[in-house]
């Protein structure tokens, strides 16, 4: 079994380990890392969706890096040129050849001893295993599972002769030219696919059973077209990323002190983009209020317009049962459909599935809590990316990775070797990641927890942890670095007394 160490391993090459990879090179270059990947490619999230359509909805100038000028003319970007800009990014940074592909991160344990971690992984073609060690492990595995999305009872699917189809794993084969298909789902996904498939299918249906926020975004940033006339894309890179930051955090703040005025101003836009005498309330307006789940952005409004185009149309409404040729739903109402997606949301899954343990015993995630939203208490020389619910997955991303480098310049400067994460000293607990999505809320009792404040409580707010990430103090209440703990002396045998 081959072992290898490393100075810091990271698992996954996705948008975050490939940033994080960067980020040590550029601020750690004399560390030694490896990355692990489960699957034989780059990218993550944007290699594994290839649904019609499938984009980004926040802005690149966002989820873009901080040290990688997004410089594509569109705005929302499609997966293809998402996944190219990681890749490129990789290749820049020379990551690439740091990556062990097809190898899935499985159990981690952490020994006070030798201050090291020893990761079991094992090959996703060959199924033999891996042992590596490192001196801090990386989690930039993502948050959800790649090997199936999300899917509600589907009562009577058995009878359902059309094909039933789930966004995750898009079939190369399927052809919806000319096709009824319906699109069961009212997030992210099913706001993309809707527009990108009416373009060819004979009529699409999101089928939804109740409604999601819906705004319109332009696909281009004005701002970013005139500035690159002018200036290098290093420094209007900043430029737009700011706007962007801060008109986000404006509107997640207005819509946190005042709801109902936020509330008229989505119904009153996507009013204005519909049809006259739609039925905007029972389609487009909520019961809960904005940002209690993530808003679903729609470049230059393209869902609203295939609705206007009657190409599309939403039915807010429960599935009674599938039938051979679609679907019944409570009402009566029958929705004939050739091809059915699926896009009912994400399957939570913390640290890519990772167990950690730490001198032999289990780390149970649930009873953890995260100090600065990235770190585990009572787990050392541990971090993990997770990014923000209200802005840009990156823009945490980067500070995560940043702070990482911090903490790994200030180990080597104070001569000491290892960093733990304390639990705050109050019992008062929130859940990890403040939406009430269906996929947040099944999983939140599995996941780790946050302290009621700072540095155990993240608020959501880039410029506050811009502050706190970037320039605060790294040493707190809330974290004890310390020297490798040395190897125990034996015990005295014990001798028979004589006599
Ligand atoms: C369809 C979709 C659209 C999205 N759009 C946006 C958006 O517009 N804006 C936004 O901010 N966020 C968006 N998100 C969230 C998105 O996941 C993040 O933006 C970002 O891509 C996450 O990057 P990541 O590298 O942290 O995780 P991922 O992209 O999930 O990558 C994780 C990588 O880790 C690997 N991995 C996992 N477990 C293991 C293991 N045990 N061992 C080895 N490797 C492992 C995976 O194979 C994968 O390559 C979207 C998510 C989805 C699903």
């Amino acid at each position: 079994m081959p072992s290898d160490h490393v100075d810091v391993l990271i698992i996954g090459a996705g948008l975050s380990g490939i940033g994080a990879a960067c980020h040590l090179r550029r601020d750690c270059p004399d560390k030694t890392y490896a990355v692990l990947e489960a699957r034989d490619a780059v990218g993550g999230t944007w290699d594994l969706f290839r649904y019609p359509g499938i984009r980004s909805d926040s802005d690149m100038f966002t989820l873009g890096y901080s040290f990688k000028p997004w410089t594509d003319p569109k705005a929302i970007a499609d997966g293809a040129a998402i996944r190219e800009y990681v890749r490129e990014t990789a290749r820049e940074y020379d990551v690439q050849r740091h990556i062990r592909f097809q190898h899935r991160a499985l159990r981690a344990e952490w020994d006070s001893a030798t201050a090291r971690w020893t990761v079991h992984a094992q090959r996703t073609d060959t199924a033999e295993t891996a042992v590596l060690t490192c001196s801090f492990l990386f989690a930039c595995a993502g948050y959800y599972r790649y090997d199936e999305g999300y899917t509600p009872p589907l009562p009577g699917v058995e009878a359902y002769a059309g094909r039933l189809v789930d966004p995750q794993h898009w079939p190369d084969d399927l052809d919806h030219s000319g096709k009824r298909v319906v699109v069961i789902g009212s997030g992210a996904t099913a706001v993309t696919l809707v527009p990108a498939m009416a373009e060819r299918a004979a009529h699409v249906t999101m089928l939804q059973r109740s409604p999601t926020y819906v705004i319109a975004m332009p696909s281009r940033d004005v701002l970013a077209d005139a500035l690159r006339r002018w200036l290098p894309a290093k420094a209007a890179y900043p430029v737009v990323r700011w706007k962007n930051v801060l008109l986000s955090t404006a509107n997640f703040q207005l819509s946190r002190r005042a709801p109902g005025l936020v509330k008229r101003l989505l119904r009153r836009a996507a009013k204005g983009r519909l049809p006259v005498g739609y039925d905007v309330d029972r389609h487009f307006a909520p019961r809960y209020d904005p940002w209690d789940q993530r808003l679903c952005v729609v470049p230059d409004g393209d869902l609203f317009t295939v609705l206007q185009q009657g190409r599309a149309s939403v039915v807010t409404d429960t599935i009674d049962t599938f039938t051979t040729h679609g679907v019944r739903l409570a009402s009566g109402d029958e929705l004939p459909a050739d091809i059915v997606v699926t896009a009912t949301g994400l399957n939570v899954l913390a640290l890519g599935g990772l167990t950690l343990s730490v001198d032999g015993t289990e780390v149970d995630l649930a009873s953890t809590v995260a100090y600065k939203g990235m770190m585990l208490s009572g787990v050392p020389n541990f971090a993990l990316t997770i990014g923000y619910t209200n802005a840009s997955w990156t823009l945490k991303a980067d500070l995560v990775a940043g702070y990482v480098c911090r903490l790994l310049r200030h180990l080597d400067r104070t001569g000491q070797q290892v960093v733990t994460p304390l639990p705050p000293p109050d019992d008062e607990r929130v859940p990890l990641i403040d939406l009430r999505s269906g996929y947040v809320l099944r999983s939140v009792d599995a996941l780790p927890k946050q302290g009621a404040t700072a540095p155990w409580r993240l608020y959501q707010n880039y410029a506050r942890d811009v502050l706190l990430m970037r320039h605060g103090r790294l040493t707190d209440e809330g974290v004890q670095f310390s020297h490798a703990r040395p190897v125990a002396e034996p015990a005295e045998p014990v001798r028979p007394r004589a006599g």
